[in-house]
């Protein structure tokens, strides 16, 4: 797949997995462009959701009924194909250098879940935005898994509430105007900090504080290295980028392994 990469790019890549391999700490910071390939549009891109659908903020969220309800339809007609999304060659590329002992923890913006259907553990994986892959309780936690959710929703629920409290539920994700979890936050600022190498893959890096990350690498003196196909917000902080596509260019980058 890789030989496909201009000859550049791809000794490009080479070089950036021996520079990975010999790092002390590495960390992946990795956004909705690494998931395009399986088929998950991103936000921001050429063929981004924004192109077409305003986001609906939390307030609206909690005051409107009809924002509610339109938030729960799209979420329930995305749910089928973001469940049945399989991780790419990019996921896979980052679970095989998490394997081989050179990547640390993923840090994701991504609610889909994928990173640990590629086999990176949990525990290892800090996901700023939330998960797509269950349902919570706003005003007390409480979490519910979509088999029960998704029968409710069809049976007429379409603003269902808590059983225990009454609150509202929504799908786990963070949406504009709520805050980010802030243990995950902490978290991922001290595994940024501690990085030698913050690898970020498929991020328009626009969004902050989550964005904040890599600049937090360089403070502590660690160095950023930038894949995605477009420029981002914080290229000028990257000791290397590669621009093109996030599956090719991490093959390449871990062909020592295979
Ligand atoms: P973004 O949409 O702002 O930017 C994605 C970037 O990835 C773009 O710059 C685009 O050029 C690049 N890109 C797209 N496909 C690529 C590919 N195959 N190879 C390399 N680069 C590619 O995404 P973001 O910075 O993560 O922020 C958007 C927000 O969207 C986040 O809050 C996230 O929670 C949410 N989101 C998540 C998913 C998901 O979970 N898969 C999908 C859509 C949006």
């Amino acid at each position: 797949m890789s030989a496909q990469l201009p000859e550049d790019l791809r000794r490009r890549a080479v070089a950036l997995g021996e520079r990975i391999a010999a790092a002390s700490y590495v960390v992946a910071f990795t956004g909705a462009g690494i998931s395009t390939e399986s088929g998950i549009p991103d936000f921001r891109g050429p063929r981004g959701v924004w192109k077409t659908m305003r986001p609906i903020e939390l307030s609206e969220f909690l005051s409107d009924p009809a924002a509610r309800r339109e938030y729960w339809r799209r979420k329930v007609e995305g749910l089928p194909a973001m469940q049945s999304a399989e991780p790419n060659a990019g996921h896979l590329s980052l679970a095989r250098l998490y394997e081989a002992g050179r990547l640390q923890t993923v840090i994701t913006q991504n609610i889909d879940g994928l990173q640990q259907k590629a086999g990176v553990p949990d525990e290892d994986i800090i996901e700023l935005h939330g998960s797509n892959t269950y349902v919570h309780c706003l005003s007390c936690g409480r979490r519910y898994e979509w088999e029960e959710i998704l029968p409710r929703y069809e049976g007429g629920e379409h603003e269902p509430r808590c059983g225990g409290c009454g609150g509202w539920l929504k799908p786990a994700t963070i949406s504009f105007g709520q805050s980010l979890p802030a243990a995950a936050l902490e978290r991922a600022g001290r595994e940024a900090e501690r990085a030698g190498l913050m690898l970020v893959v498929g991020s328009s890096l626009q969004v902050y504080p989550a964005a904040a990350l890599p600049e937090m690498t360089v403070r502590a003196g660690g160095e950023v290295a930038i894949v995605n196909a477009e420029p981002t917000g914080l290229d000028h902080l990257a000791k290397e980028i590669l621009r093109g596509p996030a599956g090719e260019i991490l093959t390449a980058l871990c062909a020592d392994l295979s």
